[in-house]
């Protein structure tokens, strides 16, 4: 069993307080950190035999205490569309999905935030699977890492990256695991690691709009709201989060966004489910609810999962949607559906990951260690 922790997603404090651990004296801290931080998030080392300007007894000393471990892939399957999407998992039944969408001029990695989701959208395969848990720091900015891996994507500050962007909009509510997608996409955005600037971090967010102030001034990424109906009505039905926090408490919460203006407007996305929120009226509805806040509206067809209760809308009434709304001024793109081929578009991820008792999960912690145990014993 592997004891030894991994340094992957500790903050700097965080960092210096486990070399400290492990024995480096005080005056040799600050320097330590900058070239780990270096090696491992603008290098993106998976060892520490790697850094080749450290010298080879630290370099021992870093690999007794520490690794530097990513989630492990357990599948990994390439859309005819070239998206591509990873099962990971971090222990016995944490398992969640990624999904990486090339475009002829960005590459945007979507990342999960929780393991299941307890928003219970009517129209999100997510929403089906109960939460079983938030993800840590380290398992969401392990995502990123192992993406990277994946598509020899370092070193990060390279020109001609291939993971151009990140948007949270994987499994799960960010804001609702506010402090862990925090502290990742710190480092996701951080000019000394990963760094890709703030205006290419979306997190979307189904509407905690007391979370909502905070994440434009502790996150600061671009935001993305999925909005998906006009009326308390309908959204009370679609988005049941709707009930705690209605769509006049939404918008007011964006109308003060920090950070929102002009050259950063809140995206709105709007999933076109046939017969339900899809009519002209609908959309010249959202014109009005939208105004006085900067903003484009990204209609998503419908991503059809088994035994969804929708269909998406006709191509020709996305069109006439899509006009009502770019005709009153507002960018109103349709999200190409990527990846549906290998369950890869929004709304299709899902794990089979379903939480258990905690002494069920003990057990079977237990009985995987012993495996692992045993498969390591010389035979
Ligand atoms: N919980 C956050 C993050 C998930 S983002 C949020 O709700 O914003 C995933 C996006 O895909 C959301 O806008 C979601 O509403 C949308 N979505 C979910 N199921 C979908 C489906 N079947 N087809 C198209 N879009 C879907």
């Amino acid at each position: 069993m592997e004891t030894r922790p991994s340094l992957i997603g500790l903050d700097r404090e965080a960092l210096r307080a486990a070399l400290a651990g492990a024995g480096v004296p005080d005056r040799a801290l600050s320097m330590r950190v900058n070239q780990l931080w270096n090696w491992i998030y603008v290098h993106g080392a998976k060892d520490f035999e790697a850094m080749s300007n450290l010298a080879g007894d630290f370099r021992k000393g870093l690999d007794a205490a520490f690794t530097l471990a990513r989630p492990e892939i357990v599948t990994e399957q390439i859309s005819t569309d070239g998206t591509r999407k990873w099962l990971f998992r971090t222990g016995p039944g944490i398992e969640f999905e990624t999904v990486y969408i090339p475009e002829k001029d960005r590459g945007t990695l979507c990342v999960s935030s929780q393991v299941g989701c307890t928003l219970t959208c009517r129209f999100c395969h997510t929403g089906t699977q109960k939460l079983v848990r938030n993800l840590t720091p380290a398992e969401i900015l392990g995502q990123v890492m192992l993406a990277k891996d994946a598509l020899d994507d370092w070193p990060s500050t390279a020109p001609g990256r291939s993971v151009t962007n990140i948007v949270m909009m994987g499994m799960g509510e960010p804001l609702y695991n506010f402090d862990n997608v925090k502290a990742a996409l710190a480092i996701a955005m951080d000019g000394d690691a990963i760094a890709l600037s703030k205006r290419r971090v979306t997190l979307s967010t189904a509407g905690v709009v007391p979370m909502i102030a905070r994440a434009g001034t502790e996150i600061g990424s671009g935001l993305a709201i999925s909005l998906h109906a006009v009326t308390d009505e309908i959204r009370d039905q679609i988005v049941p989060i709707n009930k705690k926090y209605p769509i006049a408490e939404l918008m007011e919460a964006c109308r003060t966004y920090p950070g929102a203006s002009n050259a950063r407007r809140i995206t709105f996305e709007y999933v076109m489910l046939k017969g339900v929120n899809d009519s002209t009226a609908d959309a010249r509805a959202l014109v009005k609810l939208v105004s006085g806040i900067p903003a484009k509206i990204n209609l998503i067809p419908f991503n059809a999962w088994p035994d969804a209760p929708y269909e998406c809308s006709d191509w020709s009434q996305i069109e006439k949607f899509a006009d009502i709304v770019n005709n009153a001024g507002y960018a109103s793109p349709v999200r190409t559906p990527r990846g549906r081929d290998i369950m890869a578009a929004c709304g299709q991820l899902k794990s089979e990951s379903v939480k258990e008792r905690a002494s069920a999960r003990m057990a079977v912690e237990m009985a995987a260690q012993q495996s692992t145990q045993l498969s390591r014993m010389p035979h």
